[in-house]
């Protein structure tokens, strides 16, 4: 799949693919790994800033943490649903 995006390293606009990579973040003090979707740049393989995709990311580690530590997911849905 690939997509256009502004590159910073390029400083042009270039073809971009979006892949999935294994990621570590930190959450309320407890590592958590998910499988990050991102933008890579297709000419440099830098990561491109991509809003839609960051702010998945994020969603996805409050609810893998919340599927982890047995938390409640309902406040976590509230935030998906106001992501889109
Ligand atoms: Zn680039």
């Amino acid at each position: 799949m690939s997509v256009k995006r502004y590159c910073e390293e390029c400083r042009i606009e270039q073809t971009c693919r979006i892949v999935e990579k294994p990621a570590i973040y930190e959450f309320r003090g407890q590592k958590i790994e998910i499988s990050q979707r991102m933008v890579i740049c297709t000419e440099c393989e830098s990561k491109v800033y991509d809003d839609e995709l960051d702010s998945e990311t994020m969603v996805t580690v409050a609810r893998v943490y919340a599927e982890k530590y047995g938390l409640t997911v309902d406040k976590f849905a509230l935030l998906e649903n106001n992501s889109n």
